[in-house]
């Protein structure tokens, strides 16, 4: 039964047509099929948060079928990522994982029971011909001379496929339907062909292997779906789709319904362009946290629950269009400012000498983890004579809009006290400032001055000594235009070569390093970041940064201690 406080959009309203007419006997039950032949990316979270959230909705199941009819390129590698990856954005299939290999003996059956009835035939074009006699979309096509071969030596030809007595490409099994048809799909397809590669679970067991128009349809079938959904580009197939059931299984036949497949700004989403990526190593693996894909966006940063939102948002819809990578962004910022505790890191950490603050002295201060959520607690900063802060919060010329630390100017300190720039000191050499000397005001330790004077900025800091030395990884969107596939040439060219920088001069507040701490932090005013737990080193933790802050926080922060 549909829960009405769940969105509705037109497969909804399928599913509640369906369940009035009782079409299924009131049951919904769909499955999320992919490929294992590459790792998941943000577009099939879309079909997935899709047909678990309706079977959830609905009261009724979803299957995790490893759609995997197609030997090349599939591998148990790609199987396990898609079952941690489905795991990890937090659904459940129960015992319902299954491999549309399993359904090999029945779907050699359904072909030998569709050549029975004179709807299937084996045929000798090659590849080159099967096109030529095709036609094009608006020329009809042209039988094959194989056409009316009888049941019989179909039979025969169709069992010594199977027994390996033929070339790879030399003979398919072909659906008889109408070569004249103006849907092209339906212009005889081939249901099975000859390829001599072992399958990663089958093995050697077969070697011809079903289409996937024909193997999808049943292997539906076979696990009672009752709406199949897919993307757009199989429109033109759902005749096709429907006319295997028709030919073969009883009523009901589970439905295909087709939605938009999910496109997002400045990055590219087929699993054969992510892995061109990959094998010209301007990626890391699957896993590089610039890739859209799930592993890459959990390394990244990115929660389940912000994944989950971000489907939810751009729902279902039977037009193509290109999401905002922004969007998606927002929706990690959102979870993120509620859950990820705040602590301070210095990037490009220039020293700080506070001159009459004695030396061997220091204060913990007590520095909340989150602005408006106290239940998150508080850990203590340190506060001594010498501290880091960001080499760009100081400048010794100012321009004019600049209000941050230069000479003879006062900032207050994120959870401390006001400092006041009285000095530099410089490389002899090149004229850089190594270090600069402030002077602090004691009366200042509550974030505000008695005397009520005001300062312009408040900066982010860390002890000097009471720091730790960290690597960060700071990226940016890994193409340079929103729609690299449809800029002229190759999308390649349009890779940002700026997608990735790494910063290891960081310096990091104590607390992060504790057994106990979480992975994921706001670092003040430089963004949302994760702790890597598979290449930290003890001595040198490593945080990639999942995205910016949406602000400047500086300005805002002034006005708040
Ligand atoms: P790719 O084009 O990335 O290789 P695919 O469609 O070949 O993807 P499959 O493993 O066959 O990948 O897909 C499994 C399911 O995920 C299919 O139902 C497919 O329609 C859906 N899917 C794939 N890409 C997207 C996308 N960008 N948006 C929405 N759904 C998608
Ligand atoms: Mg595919």
């Amino acid at each position: 039964m549909n829960n009405s406080a769940s969105p509705s959009d037109f497969i909804r309203e399928i599913i509640d047509a369906d369940i009035k007419k009782g079409t299924y006997a009131h049951r919904v039950a769909t499955r999320f099929p992919p490929e294992p032949n590459g790792y998941l990316h943000i577009g099939h979270a879309k079909s997935i948060c899709l047909n678990f959230g309706i079977a959830a909705q609905y009261g009724g199941t979803c299957n995790l079928r490893l759609d995997d009819t197609d030997p090349s390129g599939e591998s148990r590698e790609y199987v396990e990522s898609i079952i941690r990856d489905v795991k990890w954005l937090g659904f459940d299939w129960d015992e319902r994982l299954y491999f549309s290999s399993d359904y090999y003996d029945r779907l050699y059956q359904y072909a030998v029971e569709l050549i029975k009835s004179g709807n299937a035939y084996v045929c000798d074009l090659n590849a080159d011909e099967i096109r030529e006699y095709r036609g094009t979309l608006t020329t009809p096509g042209k039988n094959s001379p194989y056409r009316d071969r009888s049941v019989d030596e179909n039979l025969r030809l169709f069992e010594r496929m199977k027994a390996g007595e033929f070339a790879d490409g030399s003979r398919v099994l072909r659906a008889k339907i109408d070569m004249a048809s103006p849907n092209v799909v339906m212009r005889d397809p081939v249901i099975y062909r000859i390829k001599k590669i072992d399958h990663y679970r089958t093995k050697n067991k077969w070697c011809i292997y079903p289409m996937y128009d024909f193997a999808h349809c049943l292997s539906d079938y076979i696990e009672g779906i009752t709406h199949s959904i897919c993307t757009l580009e199989f429109e033109n197939n759902r005749p096709l789709y429907e006319w295997f059931l028709e030919k073969l299984v009883k009523r009901p036949h589970p439905q295909q319904i087709e939605f938009a497949r999910l496109n997002l700004s400045y990055t590219v989403m087929s699993k054969r362009r992510l892995m061109e990526l990959i094998e010209k190593g301007i990626v890391s693996g699957w896993d590089d946290p610039r890739m859209p894909t799930l592993s890459g966006m959990r390394r990244r940063g990115f929660t389940p629950e912000s994944i989950r939102n971000f489907c939810e948002i751009i729902g279902v819809s039977k037009n193509d269009s290109l999401i905002d990578m922004s969007l998606l962004e927002n929706c990690i910022r959102d979870d993120l400012n509620e859950k990820a505790p705040r602590v301070m890191a210095v990037l490009h950490p220039l020293r700080v000498v506070i001159d009459n603050y004695p030396e061997g002295v220091v204060e913990e201060f007590d520095c909340p983890y989150h602005p408006k959520n106290p239940a998150m607690g508080f850990r203590k900063v340190v506060f001594s004579r010498e501290l880091f802060i960001e080499r760009d919060d100081f400048i010794e010329v100012p321009p004019k809009k600049f209000l941050r630390l230069s000479v003879g100017r006062e900032v207050r300190l994120r959870c401390g006290y006001f400092i006041k720039c009285v000095g530099v000191v410089k490389d002899p050499k090149t004229g850089e400032v190594t270090e600069i000397h402030c002077t602090y005001d004691p009366e200042t330790r509550n974030g505000f001055a008695p005397d009520g004077r005001k300062v312009g900025a408040t900066i982010h800091w860390v002890s000097a000594s009471h720091s730790v030395p960290a690597e960060v990884i700071l990226y940016e969107r890994l193409f340079t235009v929103p729609d690299p596939l449809a800029a002229e040439g190759d999308f390649i060219d349009y890779i940002n070569p700026r997608s990735r920088e790494v910063v290891t001069s960081c310096r990091v507040e104590e607390s992060v390093t504790a057994a106990s701490s979480p992975d994921r932090f706001q670092f003040e005013r430089l963004g949302y970041f994760i702790l890597d737990r598979d290449v930290s080193a003890k001595e040198r933790p490593v945080f990639h940064r999942t995205v910016t802050l949406r602000d400047s926080w500086t300005k805002i922060a002034a006005k708040t201690p």
